[in-house]
Order: structure tokens, then sequence, then C-alpha cells
């Protein structure tokens, strides 16, 4: 598995403005969907091209085109459905898929109440949304599912991540074999006794919609 800390002033300073506790909801969405455009040009780094050719206006040109099947684009929702648009403005032609995931905050155990996935994943280049990689039970429980259904790499993209987050996932998929990378604007300090990314900032999901936890 890979790890990309992506390091760039824009993306430090959207972060920056994401932390503040300050910062509105309707802000917040906005920098996220800009952040997460940021982290999708790195995402993307490794998606499948083979040469083409087109004709300019003055003369014929070398250039790429998308190989292999359609991109698999999958928000954990509720929080990563707030990164979806960053997302599909650099890959527009992908799929969307849907995972619903909850976390017990008791026991901080991930659980899955929705699945809204093609069945055969067969070379597909997959890419998971979830904005904060805490415990990595979430990411783990998500890539495994892709991974059973065929998916050929995913590449989760996360706003922010603890290193004890980092490590679970590393550990619990030291066994799969498929490229797994992740691509992140920062890897914080530590989680907290609530399974809360220090310094981090706080429930994404309740930062977008403006919500309280139930
Ligand atoms: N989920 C969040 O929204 N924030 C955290 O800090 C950890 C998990």
């Amino acid at each position: 598995m890979s790890i990309h800390v992506v390091d760039h002033p824009l993306v430090a300073h959207k972060l920056t403005v994401l932390r503040d506790a300050r910062t509105d909801t309707p802000t917040f969405r906005a920098l996220a969907d800009e952040l997460v455009t940021l982290l999708a040009y790195e995402a993307t780094r490794n998606v499948q091209v083979e040469p083409t050719t087109v004709v300019t206006p003055v003369a014929e040109a070398r250039g790429v085109t998308f190989t292999g099947p359609r991109h698999l684009v999958v928000p954990v929702l509720r929080a990563g459905l707030g990164m979806l648009d960053g997302m599909v403005r650099l890959l527009p032609t992908a799929e969307v898929g849907f995972l619903g995931m909850v976390r017990n905050e008791d026991t901080l155990q991930a659980s899955t109440y929705a699945t809204r996935l093609p069945e055969h994943l067969a070379g597909r280049q997959c890419y998971l949304l979830d904005p904060m990689l805490a415990t990595g039970g979430t990411l783990i429980a998500a890539i495994r599912l892709l991974a059973e259904r065929g998916a050929a790499s995913v590449t989760a993209v996360c706003l922010l991540a603890a290193p004890e987050g980092v490590a679970a996932v590393q550990e619990a998929l030291a066994d799969l074999d498929l490229p797994v990378a992740i691509v992140t604007a920062a890897i914080d300090e530590r989680l907290n006794e609530n399974g809360y990314i220090v310094p981090g900032l706080g429930d994404a999901g309740d930062r977008l919609y403006g919500t309280v936890s139930a």
C-alpha cells in the first residue's frame, strides 16, 4: 500500500480554513470541494491511458485516451458525499457507486447499511472517497468489498488521516493482492479516546451538512 501526503501550499491553506472551528458550513462545503479536486489531481496520477492521435485545426497531434473500463468513484456515505463533485470534476466519465457505512461511536466498529455498487469490478480502477481516515475500520471494510468484487486497484482519497488509521489499514490489508493507495492532505498527530483525529477538523459530516450527531 502506498500513502501520498499532498504537499502543496493551496492544499495546506484550504485545510487550515477547514480545520478552523469558526468556518461556517457553506464555506466548509465549498472548500472541501476545492480541496478534493486538488487531491484528485494526485489520486489520478496512475490512471491508465494509451496513446491516441487527434487532428487540431493545424495538424495531427499525439495525445492519450483512457484505457479499459470506466473508472468507479465510490463516496462512503454520509460524509464522502461532500467529496463527490470535487472528484468527478476531474473524472467526469466515471461511474458512481455508493457505500453507506456507519461507525458505532462506542465500539468504533464500522458496519455497512447500504451498498450500490456493480457486482463485478474486474479491471476497474476504483476511487473511494472518505474524508476522515480515523481508526481505519471503514476504509478496511470498503477496500475489502471492492477487492472481493475484483477491482484492479483502489485509491482512497481522504482529507485527513490519523497515524493509527494508516497503520491499521496497512496491517489489515497486508494479505491483499491489490494495488491500494491513500491520498490525503495531511497525517495528523493521533486519535483521541473518542476516535476523533487530533487536531483534525471535528466531525466532517456535521461540518459539511450543518447537523448535530444523532
Ligand atoms: N470522523 C470524523 O468525522 N472526524 C474524525 O475526527 C474522526 C472520524
